[in-house]
């Protein structure tokens, strides 16, 4: 039987879509129900290797580099061609959910497992890619495998992280056995494109009650550490008019923040202090040290930087007064990423020709997308979750509405890989 299009339809499975989804949140640190897997702990390790074998089952290639990046190649009939590529992350943050990242990955393999049902040979060659740590929980870098994979890190870079408790990222990369593999950025053309499936992460299409996203643009993310030194002293004899208490500065600090993002003159712009280390850190001490993180994010990098510029002023302005020394670390500032107008049609015609309603997006999150985007034309397909919730258990989307989402996704590969 073919559709109007030629076309046979696709045997997508919802059922085995849920129980992978299923099998892999078992790879969690506790607490359950939440889900945690840290890049290079032990369920992170597990994960992977499951996850290769339910990639051997289906015949792909797999290769992996030194940073822990996973490729899975269903090889094309012209095997020389730039192939066509899709995939996302199964890293996650303490206490989130199952569907975060994991939807793009598990996704990809119903689709490429309906697709070969189906009776499709793909002349360009298929690549799942799963990405190392696109969360920087470990080591305060988002989208590692990919920031590496389109030169925006370079690899000595990587042998200098460390983790909080010291471990570094050479030391673990050997212990997770990938030491001996090498390790290198992709040079263009390598892919001719790529399409990341991931739920929304926000309210959008649960509100208007569309099934899918065709994501347009990626929000430009930044990240900074602020670090404050004072003056730590006994909290009873270090009398008030002689502090220079790092951790009430960096209080007033974090507010100026907020205030710099909500005076910015549009709802696009986003500034979070989320975490905090305080120096000596004890109850009557007072604090000599501090550092904190800001991440600040914006659809326009000219606005971004606009906001950057008054926080870190208002920041000089508050050391100043108390006293305290300031020093501020670019983390990163990543441009926007415009995803590929001929892939965001084609997403919308997918959609449509499945009788699904779409519409187009700007993805407020942050995704290995953006970095692929300077390797080749990329575009997403977001699916609705729950009350837009994520980074948390209650993420959820329904197995109707992630089938609905590789639906589009091996249709999309189906036309492109030709
Ligand atoms: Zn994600």
């Amino acid at each position: 039987m073919e559709d109007r299009f030629g076309c046979a339809p696709l045997p997508i499975r919802p059922d085995r879509i849920v129980s992978l989804l299923e099998e892999l949140a078992a790879f969690s640190d506790p607490p359950s129900p939440g889900v945690t897997r840290i890049l290079f702990s032990p369920p992170d390790l597990a994960a992977r290797t499951w996850l290769k074998a339910r990639c051997q089952e289906q015949g792909l290639a797999i290769r992996e580099d030194a940073a822990g990046n996973l490729f899975a190649r269903w090889v094309g009939r012209e095997p020389d061609l730039p192939a066509i590529a899709t995939g996302s992350h199964i890293d996650a943050v303490p206490h989130s959910g199952r569907f975060d990242g994991t939807v793009g990955v598990v996704g990809a393999l119903e689709a490429f497992r309906a697709l070969r049902q189906s009776g499709f040979r793909p002349k360009r060659s298929l690549e799942l890619v799963v990405f190392t740590a696109e969360e920087p929980t470990r080591f305060g870098v988002s989208c590692l495998g990919s920031r590496l994979l389109a030169g925006r890190m370079r690899p000595e870079d990587l042998e200098r992280l460390q983790d909080e408790a010291g471990e570094s990222f050479p030391r673990l990369r050997e212990r997770a056995g990938l030491a001996q593999l090498p390790l290198s950025a992709l040079a263009p053309p390598h892919y001719a494109a790529f399409l990341e499936l991931h739920i929304e992460q926000g309210p959008v299409l649960e509100g208007t009650g569309e099934a899918i996203g065709a994501v347009e643009a990626i929000a430009a993310p930044a990240a900074y550490r602020v670090r404050w030194e004072g003056v730590s002293g006994h909290a009873g004899t270090l009398l008030m008019p002689d502090r220079r208490d790092a951790l009430a500065g960096a209080a007033e600090a974090i507010l100026a923040v907020e205030r710099a993002a909500k005076e910015s003159e549009s709802l696009d712009t986003v500034a979070t202090v989320g975490e905090i280390a305080v120096s000596p850190g004890a109850l009557n001490s007072v604090a000599g040290s501090v550092s904190f993180g800001i991440d600040l994010r914006d659809s326009d990098p000219r606005r971004r930087e606009r906001v950057a510029r008054a926080m870190r002023q208002s920041l000089g302005e508050i050391a100043k007064r108390r006293g305290l020394k300031l020093s501020w670390q670019i983390l990163y500032e990543d441009p926007p990423a415009a995803c590929d107008p001929a892939l965001v049609a084609q997403i919308l015609e997918s959609a449509d020709r499945l009788g699904l309603r779409a519409r187009r997006m700007i993805s407020r999150a942050y995704h290995d997308s953006l970095f692929l985007a300077l390797l080749c034309p990329v575009a997403m397909i977001f699916i609705p979750c729950r009350g837009g919730k994520s980074h948390c258990p209650e993420e959820y989307s329904s197995p109707e509405q992630i089938e609905a989402g590789v639906h589009v996704l091996a249709d999309c590969l189906r036309a492109l890989a030709g």
